[in-house]
């Protein structure tokens, strides 16, 4: 019988018939991977209390024969984030976190960097190491840097303009040129355009260069914190090529 095992953080869960599960988990060894937990349903002690959102497990997994999708053998907790799914808004950023990474990452194909982020994004966020709006921008502004599309933060992305040389009030996140654009550049309107202050750029190209352990005990100035929100869920969708369900749930919930 072959098969493998792996830390796994589990994604998204949806019912297959009367009595499986089939699952999406990020794993560290192998990126996103389907799985199925056959009976899952039916007999509940098996995997009691273990396959829910968020949570952080190790997997034990047969590989059929014949291919198809792992089968789930046995599963143990490694950290269950249960201060994650006790609240509303926690959950919901993370339903955003977990929804962005299923249609970015590829199947079988290892993300231990990206991995280990949303490992402490979940951590910090069940520890309340930062408010859930900070931790969410620290994942996203650290996710666009490690798959390689984060904007440009240090110059205008069309006249290479020092950021520091902009002026307090001159700069703008552009999401169709991929970073910041001076006053002199932002001539003409777009609607892929937005004003952002000097103080936020600053902000969100420190968390850029640094890892998030060293991030997550930062605290953002108000205005940091409106304005990083806009722009990366604002950048983050535009790049993916669409808006995830669970953010405009989460968007909704934020109005009210
Ligand atoms: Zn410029």
């Amino acid at each position: 019988m072959s098969g493998f095992s792996t830390p796994a953080i589990l994604l998204r869960r949806i019912n297959h018939g009367d009595h499986d599960l089939i699952m999406t988990f990020f794993s560290r060894e192998k990126g996103r991977i389907p799985v199925i937990a056959k009976n899952a349903k039916k007999s509940r002690k098996r995997f009691s209390g273990l396959l829910e959102p968020f949570t952080v497990l190790e997997l034990v997994c047969r590989t059929p024969r014949r291919g198809g999708m792992p089968v789930l053998q046995e599963a143990a907790m490694q950290m269950p984030f249960a201060g994650i799914r006790g609240d509303v808004l926690k959950t919901l950023y993370a339903s955003y976190w977990a929804e962005l990474l299923c249609g970015w990452l590829e199947e079988y194909r290892p993300q231990q960097k990206i991995y280990r982020l949303m490992y402490y994004a979940l951590r910090g966020m069940d520890r309340s190491l930062a408010a859930p709006g900070e931790m969410s921008i620290i994942f996203q502004v650290r996710f666009l840097t490690l798959a390689g599309i984060a904007p440009r933060m240090d110059g205008c992305v069309v006249c290479n303009a020092p950021v520091d040389r902009m002026g307090p009030k001159g700069v703008f996140l552009d999401l169709e040129k991929g970073g910041i654009v001076c006053n002199g550049c932002a001539a003409s309107e777009t609607r892929t355009r937005m004003r952002i202050a000097l103080g936020t750029v600053k902000q969100l190209a420190w968390i850029q260069e640094n890892e998030i352990r060293k991030v997550q005990r930062l605290r953002l100035t108000a205005v940091a914190l409106r304005e990083g929100l806009l722009a990366m869920e604002a950048f983050v969708p535009y790049h993916l090529g669409r808006v995830p369900r669970s953010l405009r749930v989460l968007q909704q919930l934020r109005r009210c």
